[in-house]
């Protein structure tokens, strides 16, 4: 790794002043991923403005029944809170299917939004790429692009985002405050992230210095449902193929409002508004779902070694949005979000994870505690949780080129339990700490689904 300088401020502006001055600088949240493409010397810092003790570790009640969530709030954190287990628990869904425990409680809210690629290219320094180096070439279009993009993409870069949180954000409606150079901002996430287009090397709309510092979501409307489903190769530590967050609205068997929002196939999470434009107002059918579905995937523009993506998405939205419907149509619901979910005040599931007493009075379990000494880790890394189960469709193709920021011994895909090596530092054991079941998949429990298209 390069010598760079490790920097803190006292305040924001600070630390925004002092980026500001520095082109070839960064901040530093968990560093779970920054650090990582430091080792792997894909990103060159030479100066990092530590910002995890600096913007807030709080997680607000707005005014307007919204939910304000500080930047430096860590993924574990953000996951087993109660207004958000509550009232958004498809974010609870996504959060809690990424990573591992160790990673989710470095994470931060705000890193979490601007981690990279995980394009293997994008990794290695020995291969071009347009987005490590402008005007290397995109190895990937002709090479191995199984993971990567069908929607949006361009022939300088057909990479996607990574993030699972960023995506359920996408359909709640979040909104980022950033404190820059020239001021304050908000941004609705949904336009936070770019496409490629000729300049891939810019993710996002933020400018050098931008800290994000805070994000909030808006109210649900009551009785809504919503839920995160994640389609990945094997159970744990693995990135979405495909992911779906949706939210549907549904009144006398007519879509009130619907919104969709898609991972693992676009440089930015995918608003799919085609298919939420093709649903409104209409009746609630299977075939329908499936019309929508295939409407936002006519504007794909797979490659060859990734077109199983396009009906794995398609298979996924309506699965996602059968089980939103009910059991009516073949789904299963998951309860909604509001009024009828648990009462947040009520004893915390997830107490044991956060380090907490689960007979704690619900002020305690709500982070109502005493101010913590930041400079100490908040919880024991927590046993994995259950993971979602496969229904990816497997192409016959070449070994691909590993993620070398990933764990090497990971469980393969044909065998999700088994267990993982000593070295692995996500290892944990299995059938962890009791989840609230607003965000649990009750696939979790029940085994894999069919890979074929919904019947
Ligand atoms: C093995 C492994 C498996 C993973 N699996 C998943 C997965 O399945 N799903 C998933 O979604 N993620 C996954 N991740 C990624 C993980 O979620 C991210 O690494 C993490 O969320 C990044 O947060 P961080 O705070 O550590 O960011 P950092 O690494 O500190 O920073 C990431 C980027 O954000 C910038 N930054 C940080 N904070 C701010 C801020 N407040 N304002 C402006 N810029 C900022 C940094 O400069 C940097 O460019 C995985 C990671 C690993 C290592
Ligand atoms: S897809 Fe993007 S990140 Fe991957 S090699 Fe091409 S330019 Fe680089």
């Amino acid at each position: 790794m390069r010598p760079f300088r490790y920097e803190r401020t006292d305040d924001v502006a600070g630390a925004v002043a002092l980026l500001s001055r520095e082109p070839q600088g960064a901040f530093l949240g968990g560093g779970t991923n920054l650090v990582d493409l430091m080792r792997l010397d894909v990103a060159r810092p030479d100066v990092l403005v530590d910002v995890r003790r600096l913007t807030s570790d709080r997680i607000e009640e707005l005014p307007d029944g919204g939910v304000r969530i500080g930047a430096a709030v860590p993924n574990s954190d953000l996951a087993a809170d109660p207004l958000i287990r509550t009232r958004y628990p498809l974010l609870s869904a996504a959060l809690l299917s990424g990573a591992s425990g160790q990673l989710r409680n470095l994470a931060t809210t705000g890193g979490n939004l601007l981690q990279r690629t995980r394009c293997v290219y994008f990794q290695n320094v020995t291969t071009g790429c347009n987005k490590r180096q402008p005007g290397s070439g995109c190895s990937a279009i002709d090479g191995y692009h199984r993971e990567l993009g069908i929607l949006g993409i361009s022939p300088a870069c057909v990479a996607t985002h990574p993030s699972d949180m960023a995506v359920a954000m996408v359909a709640l409606e979040a909104v980022v405050h950033t404190l820059g150079p020239n001021g304050e901002r908000s941004i609705p996430v949904a336009e936070l992230h770019r496409l490629p287009g000729q300049d891939p090397e810019h993710d996002t709309v933020l400018e050098h210095g931008e800290l994000i510092t805070a994000i909030d979501l808006p109210p649900l409307p009551d009785g809504v449902r919503a839920r995160y489903r994640k389609v990945r190769d094997r159970a744990s530590y693995a990135f979405a193929l495909v992911s779906v967050a949706a939210i549907l609205d549904v009144a006398d068997g007519m879509v009130r409002d619907v919104r969709i929002a898609l991972g693992g196939v676009a440089h930015k999470p995918w608003r799919a508004r085609i298919a939420e434009d093709a649903l409104r107002g209409g009746p609630v059918s299977e075939e329908r779902f499936r019309q929508a579905a295939e409407a936002e995937l006519a504007e794909a523009d797979p490659l060859p070694g990734n077109a199983f993506k396009v009906p794995l998405a398609r298979n996924t939205i309506v699965r996602t949005l059968l089980d939103l419907a009910g059991p009516d149509l073949g789904g299963m619901a998951p309860p909604p979000a509001s009024p009828d979910a648990p009462d947040p005040s009520g004893p915390d599931p997830n107490a044991a994870e956060r380090g907490l007493d689960p007979n704690a009075p619900p002020a305690a379990a709500a982070g109502a505690a005493p101010p913590q000494d930041r400079t100490q880790p908040r919880h024991a890394a927590p046993p994995e949780e259950a993971e979602q189960p496969q229904e990816a469709t497997r192409p016959q193709e070449a070994t691909p080129p590993q993620d070398r920021a990933q764990p090497r011994h990971a469980a393969q895909p044909q065998d999700p339990g088994a267990a993982q090596p000593p070295n692995n530092p996500g290892a944990q054991p299995q059938g962890g700490p009791a989840i609230d079941p607003a965000i649990m998949d009750p696939e979790m429990e029940s085994g894999p689904e069919p890979s074929g298209p919904p019947a």
